[in-house]
């Protein structure tokens, strides 16, 4: 087994990810010292960090990978465009890893299985050379795309003129390529991709197993910070059709953010959310798992008791959710209703307006006649 890994060593990636560290910090040194601080230069390695990163989480990752939205053409030609600039290898080859991922999670056919550890998990893992027999397995649908198939095609070239050519070019325009090319170019590559590796670790070890814990995968508000938002992953693990990592609007998820902001453009649409009863069944269930396992109860009375109460808690919710329901049909109703009354006091209005015309033009010509017999008189 040992000399398999062994024989499939990618050398290419290992060169790759171990030299791209050492050449960043070099040149970014090199940089600081030569040009000192230029906040041109921050706004855009920052701009570069966002572009490429969130075409990786909201792009690669949840449309893509886990489908839980639809965007127009433009936006999804921006995401396989910058997510080529991550570094990440292309769509294609990501979503068949990370779709394998899911479904085999933790076990030894999971590409970053965490039971490897947490080096592998992290970036063990691209060192070796893919199993021929998974090529494609998980991404027929993918494979029919032409724009996906056009970015497969073309992945280096566009890798290379994303990540470093334009960062280079644009550093220029603002004084220093160098600049351009440590900061925005292969400094930024080197953050993200560990930014983006700490989800397959740091998620899979540290933090709460909030909706599941038949996996590793933890919720942890720290990975968030530097994942995008991808830090909720025991949720993405639990419900990963779910648009959402961050369930609550509070939580810590800017590509649930920008998702929202394209939606209210209307550049993308439907967007996938699992039913808050589902949401509410799993972390119940994980809850009283956690106290049963700290509080020893041996009394079946306690265990009826709390089966109650919890499908009390859920009826309630799903009173609630019913409520509201009808509450907004009420409402689209009325507003119907209303539409329908306004539009009725108009048409009435325009014709006694109408009557009124004509009245008053016949009162105008009797009383003519009127004056006119009177003046005859
Ligand atoms: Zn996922
Ligand atoms: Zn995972």
């Amino acid at each position: 087994m040992e000399n398999n890994s062994q024989l499939r060593l990618s050398w290419v990636a290992i060169v790759f990810l171990t030299l791209t560290p050492v050449i960043a910090i070099s040149t970014l040194v090199l940089h600081f010292y030569l040009d000192g601080f230029v906040w041109q230069q921050w706004a855009l390695f920052l701009a570069f960090y966002l572009l490429t990163g969130l075409s990786i989480t909201a792009g690669y990752h949840r449309m893509y990978s886990h489908k839980s939205y639809k965007a127009n053409a433009v936006i999804r030609f921006l995401f396989l465009f910058f997510g080529a600039g991550a570094f990440q290898n292309s769509l294609l080859k990501w979503a068949t890893d990370h779709r394998r991922h899911h479904k085999l999670v933790d076990g030894e056919d999971d590409p970053y299985t965490i039971s490897r550890g947490f080096f592998f998990a992290h970036m063990g893992w691209m060192f070796y050379k893919e199993d021929p027999k998974y090529e494609g397995r998980y991404a027929t649908d993918l494979q029919r795309d032409s724009l996906v198939m056009w970015q497969h095609k073309y992945y280096l070239p566009l890798a290379i003129f994303v990540a470093f050519v334009l960062p280079t070019l644009i550093g220029w325009g603002l004084g220093s390529a160098l600049g351009g090319f440590a900061f925005a170019g292969i400094f930024r590559m080197v953050f993200a991709h560990h930014c983006t590796f700490f989800v397959n670790s740091l998620a899979h070890v540290w933090g709460k197993q909030t909706y599941t814990d038949k996996n590793s995968a933890r919720d942890n508000f720290v990975v968030a910070l530097f994942t995008y938002g991808e830090g909720y992953h025991n949720f993405h693990h639990r419900f990963e059709a779910d648009y959402r990592n961050g369930l609550k609007w509070y939580h810590f998820d800017p590509t649930k953010w920008l998702i929202q902001f394209l939606n209210r453009l209307g550049w993308v649409s439907d967007l996938k959310r699992v039913p808050e009863t589902e949401i509410l069944k799993a972390r119940l269930r994980m809850e009283e798992k956690k106290v049963r396992s700290k509080v020893r109860v041996e009394d079946s009375k306690y265990d009826e008791m709390i089966k109650a109460l919890r499908e009390r808690v859920e009826f309630t919710q799903l009173r609630i959710r019913e409520l509201k329901d009808e509450y907004q049909l009420k409402k689209r109703e009325l507003r119907d209703r209303n539409a329908e009354s306004v539009r009725r006091l108009k048409t009435e209005l325009a014709m006694a307006k109408m009557e009124f015309r004509i009245a008053y033009n016949q009162w105008k010509a009797s009383t003519r006649i009127l004056k006119r017999r009177h003046a005859l008189a």
